[in-house]
């Protein structure tokens, strides 16, 4: 019985510090006061108060199809950008394609 109260306990510990460790990376000035509601917005980098930061990402053309990818998820192999990791294997398997002749 102990051991199961033990466990609760170590579970909402857990919980808290998880918490804890979001916050202390979401606002790393820790100068906002607990009813701010975003009103400082000085720097608008992943401090967001949303949950998915929205980084800048560029835009990188897949060398087989010409599609546009976000840099973050394109694959580069051998110098070149793929937007995934089949048209990166295609390109691979050219004969050298435009170099050809
Ligand atoms: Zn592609």
């Amino acid at each position: 019985m102990r051991q199961l109260l033990l466990l609760i306990f170590v579970f909402f510990a857990s919980q808290w510090l998880f918490k804890k460790l979001k916050r202390a990376q979401t606002a790393p000035g820790a100068q906002t006061g607990p009813q701010g509601a975003g009103a400082t917005r000085a720097s608008r980098g992943p401090a967001a108060s949303g949950s998915v930061p929205q980084l800048p990402d560029p835009l990188v053309r897949c060398a087989e199809c010409g599609v546009h990818t976000p840099s973050s998820e394109a694959l580069v192999a051998a110098g070149h950008r793929f937007c995934c990791s089949d048209h990166a294997r295609r390109y691979a398997g050219h004969p050298t394609g435009r170099d050809a002749r």
